[in-house]
């Protein structure tokens, strides 16, 4: 995941480096579903059911970098897998 300008989200990541903000996102039509899953992941017994529980509310789960080099916000939308696709950026105005 590359920003207009340049900086690259997933290089830093493969260098162990977050010299930049990020938010996980749950979108508010599915935040109770979220939290009901969430409180299985807690509840579940064993490992393999843990994973489980945990694939099932990462779906609900998005991403939202904030660009140190031009404030630009990329937004990794939940549900959507990693295609190009889920992929939305904001420019700052101010
Ligand atoms: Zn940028």
């Amino acid at each position: 995941m590359r920003c207009h300008c340049g900086y690259d989200f997933a290089k830093q990541m493969l260098k162990g480096s977050r010299a930049f903000q990020s938010f996980a996102v749950v979108n508010n039509r599915d935040y109770q579903t979220f939290l009901k899953l969430e409180t299985k992941v807690l509840r579940a017994r064993g490992s393999d059911a843990k994973l489980g529980a945990i694939a099932r509310s990462s779906e609900y789960v998005g991403c939202l970098h904030v660009c140190p080099k031009c404030s630009r916000l990329l937004l990794l939308q939940p549900h959507a897998g990693a295609s190009d696709g889920s992929l939305v950026r904001y420019t700052r105005e101010d």
